[in-house]
């Protein structure tokens, strides 16, 4: 199996710059709930994300889980951020600081 980042370089040498910088600029249109969504492969997500037709299911999956790093953590309920640090209350997580501004209500 080749590395994304091979992937990325087959696209230059085909000349499809466009879809690197899209794939590039994806993750700011990809809300964190479905980024993991898609690392979930969980493919009802499809129905929320315009995307083009070359960009199919597998390579959005594996864009998904190369974007994995930088979005490690769980979203909290409240406030919809990504954080490391947190609580889960009923398979509900809430992160630190959510958690602390309720406590101080
Ligand atoms: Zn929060």
């Amino acid at each position: 199996m080749e590395s994304w980042e091979q992937r990325l370089v087959e696209f230059l040498r085909r000349g499809q710059r466009d879809r690197v910088q899209f794939l590039d600029g994806l993750k700011n249109s990809v809300l964190p709930m479905q980024l993991r969504r898609i690392q979930q492969n969980d493919k009802t997500v499809l129905k929320e994300l315009v995307l083009p037709a070359w960009l199919d299911w597998d390579l959005l999956y594996e864009w998904s889980l190369h974007h994995a790093g930088p979005l490690k953590g769980r979203e909290c309920i409240l406030c919809n951020r990504n954080a490391e640090h947190g609580h889960f209350y009923n398979d509900k997580f809430i992160c630190e600081e959510c958690l602390l501004n309720v406590k101080g209500l």
